[in-house]
Formats: C-alpha cells, structure tokens, sequence
C-alpha cells in the first residue's frame, strides 16, 4: 500500500483520482483549499480510514510529518476560464507556482515521486496541428488566459528544475479537456454549460460561430492514464500529452447534446472570448508508445454517462452566461 497525496483532490480530476486509488487499496492524502473544488465530491470517502482530507491552500508550504509520501499528483488550480479569468486570476498564477514549489519541496523532503497536471495550454493559440509535445506554443503573455498557461508553463520549467538540480523524480502530463461525473454543474465550462441547459430548457450558449474545436476525453480514460504514467519508468518524466484525439467544433457538441436531451433549448450565439483558441488536438503518439494507452470511451458513450450525472446535479445549477 502507497501513500499518495493529491493537491485539489476536491475538484473534479482530483476527486475521481481519490475515488480509483482508494478502490486500488492505496492510502490517500486529499489536499485542497475548497476555493473551486466541493467537499461533495468526496463526502463517501471521509469514512474510509485509508482516507484523510487536510483543508490547505498550497500557496503556503504544507507538511505532513507523521508519515511518509510516496507519490504526489500536484493538481490544485482553478481550471475553468470563467474561474481562471475572473477573480482568481492572480490566485491562479500564485497556485501554479508557489503551489509547484511548495510541493516539489515537499516531494524533496519525502523522497516521493511527484506529477505535475499541465495542461493543452501551454500550447495557447496552437500553430501546429495536432499538437505535439515538442511544440513550444504560442501564449499571449499579456492576455486574459495568461494567468493560467503561463502559470502552467512556469511549473513545468520548476519540475524540470527540481529534477536537473535537486535530483526529484517528476512527472509532467499535459491534460486536453477532459469532462464527466464530478463535474461542478457552474464551472462554466463548455460540457457542462451545454448539458445543465439543455436539462434546465435553457438556452445552449455558443461562444463566436462554433467552428473552435476541441477534443474532449472521458474522465475514466484520463484518470488511467495519469496513474500509468505515474507508475512508468523513472527515465520518461514527459511532457506527454494526455487526451482524445477525436476532434469536435463547438457547433458540433451543441448539436450532438441538444439531439441526446431534447427539450425547448435553441442554440444562441455570444461574444468570443478574448485569446479563446481556435483549434485543439493531442497528437497522443508519445502516450501510445511509452504508456501504452489510448482512450477507449467514444464522445457518444462518455456524453450519455455525463448526463445522467448532470441530472443529478441539475438543481443545483445557476443560469450559465
Ligand atoms: N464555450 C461555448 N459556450 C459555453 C462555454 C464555452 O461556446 O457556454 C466555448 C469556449 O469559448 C471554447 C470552448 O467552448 O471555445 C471550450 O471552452 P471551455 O471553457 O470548456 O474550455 P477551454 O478549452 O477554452 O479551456
């Protein structure tokens, strides 16, 4: 049995990820500050004696003394733009970097292997299509989406420091947009705003014209890979690209859930956010070949699975914008 801490264990990445490691037999140290995470994404493992939640903010060093970490997944960050860009800008780049130090110290002190959750971002307004990992992007330093890229780009530049310098065994994976159960109904996310309004008859809120694409990945299929690759040879630290590579406008998806729910909603067209990219795709060869993994869950079935989580959660949903 390991001890594995996950940062933003109460968001929905980091909740799933609790849940499979705790169904694996691992003990499982949940962090996180509840800024955009719900404890009601972990309330049934609060019993479980392999289970402890410590509510912290990694902007501040942690320590944890009365046992030994052997695994970190670093994973606190707000990661919704509507979040990201609205009051948690600068919390946002404070959590990406003196949350990856505070952490790269810890995983120091404990001799423990730690992954970093990067993100697609990193590529900011990608050039190059599909996107690979050698591909250094193209972030606009100064826009409303730089608290979160280059945030991101800085704690993967403080991973490859620890591990050059301070010999910590790292991992960096470059998450693409993932969706499923746990998703905060007012994340303000695409797959999340499209279902709770199609369910709540509202209207469905495209951002510019729909043609932006992007590849959407069934959580189950990211949570694999994060722990495989947390679990592959200490030699490949990434950066690898984590997704599905099937790719979807926005029109697209809006068709595809307002076809599975039914129901009064008409597609409305809204202003495009600033820096909003215009096309997303993981080049997944690396992952392929050094994990052995690709995704298995199609859009259809992963889409169907979300809904009747949505459903579930549908009460709780304000208007989305
Ligand atoms: N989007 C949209 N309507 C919404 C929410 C998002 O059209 O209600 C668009 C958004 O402008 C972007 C895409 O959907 O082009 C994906 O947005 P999301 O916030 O899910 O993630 P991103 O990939 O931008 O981080």
């Amino acid at each position: 049995m390991k001890t594995i801490l996950i940062t933003g264990g109460t968001g929905f990445l980091g909740s799933n990820l609790c849940y499979k490691l705790i169904t694996l037999g691992e003990r499982v140290i949940c962090v996180d500050n509840n800024y955009t995470g719900r404890m009601a994404n972990i309330s049934d493992l609060l019993s479980n004696p392999n289970f402890r939640f410590i509510e912290h903010d990694i902007c501040e060093p942690l320590k944890v003394d009365n046992e030994k970490i052997d695994q970190i997944y670093n994973m606190a960050c707000p990661a919704s733009p509507p979040a990201y860009q609205g009051s948690y800008a600068i919390k946002t780049t404070k959590t990406c970097v003196f949350g990856a130090i505070n952490m790269l110290e810890l995983a120091k002190k404990h001799k423990a292997r730690i992954l970093q959750t990067s993100t697609s971002e990193v590529y900011g307004e990608p050039l190059v299509h599909p996107q690979v990992e050698t591909y250094r992007g193209n972030v606009n330093p100064d826009g409303i989406r730089a608290c979160y890229d280059e945030g991101k780009r800085c704690a993967e530049s403080l991973f490859f420091d620890y591990h050059r310098h301070e010999g910590v065994d790292i991992k960096v994976i470059r998450i693409f947009n993932t969706y499923g159960p746990k998703m905060d109904p007012n994340d303000g996310r695409v797959v999340s705003n499209f279902i709770c309004q199609a369910l709540s008859g509202q209207n469905i809120t495209i951002y510019g014209d729909g043609s932006q694409t992007r590849s959407f990945c069934y959580v189950d299929d990211l949570i694999e890979v994060m722990i495989k690759m947390m679990n592959s040879p200490a030699d490949f630290t990434g950066p690898v690209n984590t997704g599905n590579p099937g790719e979807f406008t926005i029109k697209e998806l809006a068709e595809k859930i307002v076809a599975k729910i039914g129901g009064p909603s008409k597609i409305v067209y809204k202003p495009l956010p600033k820096d909003d990219p215009t096309q997303r795709r993981p080049d997944i060869t690396l992952a392929k070949t050094k994990l052995g993994w690709e995704p298995k869950v199609k859009l259809d079935e992963g889409l169907d699975k979300t809904i009747e989580y949505f459903k579930t959660q549908i009460n709780l949903f304000k208007k989305a914008e």
